[in-house]
């Protein structure tokens, strides 16, 4: 299958955003940070595009301004916050770089790598924001426009920059060999920072099983919705079970009776839980006031609280595994511990922790309801 880099992300974020984009096509609306972010790049690639002369800082200016697009936004007052952060970005970008520094290889480069074996072959495309020689090597870098600064880890095992780096080698397959003076950099505009890592051999190939990974899951049509913050931006909350409900006029059936069934609910459901809470503190009230009167048993008007006591048991596990070990029958009592293995997964390699996973198999399925009460 053809896969870009975008749409591989957007599958590992949300599986069912990935189908009504890829598979349904159902088209949304263009977002306004999606429309920021494409004139920051536009005004990033004008300022280092090759020249006799550099872009001066007013040129970058006019360009950003010329390139911009209103129409986004809610309200005057959000189009000119959008504005002055557009400008303040261009302001601390030549504050910090000069552009005639720089040894520009390539601009928004396109790219379709070919990755898998044989008889299962897959093309991944996408678009590199910037490739710069540098003294030893070379330098891929990707512009962001995202609030959110990433840490110095998450650089080093982001997938974007090895899938970017894997496109370069395939054009630069020479590097290869001094792969660790090839820089990959995420740079934040808003926060005039950039983020570097290198990458090895051997964290190319785990990208590339991890990638081929996400292509079988969607060869398997599983394509499960992930509710996350990310739904706030998302464009397809009207298609979406999980959210389709919350918009009156897409609702199949919208009866008085059928709101005051979900309404008892959430009320009786808020209710259990306070009557759980209440009961935890008159338990330790009662049982404290039996220890004072010295008795088991209370009387009240309207019925008796008694105490019992209840004893649980638990064996010795290495005496147990003395006397069953022998008999060969130790193994027919050992269980997989799922909360065990749930602590230990986060210090597991992630080769193995990728096993596990494929290992898991529906147990069974249940189907329960959840509130959350305004
Ligand atoms: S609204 Fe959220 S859960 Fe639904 S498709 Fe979009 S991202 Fe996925």
């Amino acid at each position: 299958m053809r896969i870009s880099y975008s749409s591989f992300e957007t599958y590992n974020n949300c599986p069912l955003k990935y189908k009504f984009q890829e598979i349904d096509k159902i088209k949304t609306p263009k977002s306004k940070e999606a429309v920021f972010g494409s004139v920051i790049h536009g005004t990033m690639k004008f300022i280092h595009t090759p020249g006799i002369l550099s872009p001066t800082m007013e040129q970058a200016m006019e360009h950003f301004s010329n390139s911009w697009n209103p129409v986004v936004f809610e309200n005057e007052q959000e189009e000119r916050a959008a504005f002055t952060q557009g400008v303040r970005i261009i302001q601390d970008y030549y504050k910090r770089n000069n552009p005639a520094d720089y040894n520009i290889v390539k601009l928004e480069s396109r790219f379709a790598i070919e990755i898998g074996e044989e008889g299962d072959k897959h093309i991944v495309s996408g678009i590199i924001d910037r490739v710069d020689r540098t003294d030893n090597g070379f330098e891929i870098i990707d512009y962001k426009t995202s609030k959110k600064m990433p840490t110095q880890q998450d650089v080093e095992g982001n997938v974007q920059l090895s899938v970017y780096l894997h496109a370069f080698l395939s054009q630069y397959p020479e590097e290869i060999s001094n792969i660790e003076n090839l820089k990959v950099s995420l740079y934040f505009l808003k926060h005039g920072v950039k983020l570097s890592a290198t990458r090895t051999k051997e964290q190319l190939e785990s990208n590339e099983k991890m990638f081929l990974e996400t292509i079988k899951l969607i060869q398997e049509s599983k394509f499960e919705p992930n509710i996350s913050p990310l739904c706030d931006w998302c464009g397809y909350q009207r298609n979406c079970p999980m959210w389709k409900h919350k918009f009156k006029e897409e609702r199949k059936i919208d009866t008085e009776e059928v709101n005051a069934s979900i309404q008892e609910y959430i009320d009786l459901k808020s209710a259990m839980n306070l009557t759980k809470e209440r009961i935890g503190k008159l338990q330790e009230d009662i049982l404290s006031y039996m220890d004072q009167e010295e008795v088991e048993r209370v009387f009240g008007e309207n019925g008796i609280v008694s105490r019992t006591l209840r004893k649980t048991y638990k064996y010795d596990d290495k005496k147990v595994k003395e006397l069953l070990e022998p008999i060969g029958k130790w193994n027919d009592v050992l269980k997989l511990d799922p909360t065990a293995l749930k602590s230990i997964f986060p210090v597991l390699p992630s080769s193995v922790q990728r096993e596990v996973e494929k290992a898991k198999v529906l147990d069974k399925e249940t189907k329960s309801l959840g509130v959350r009460k305004k």
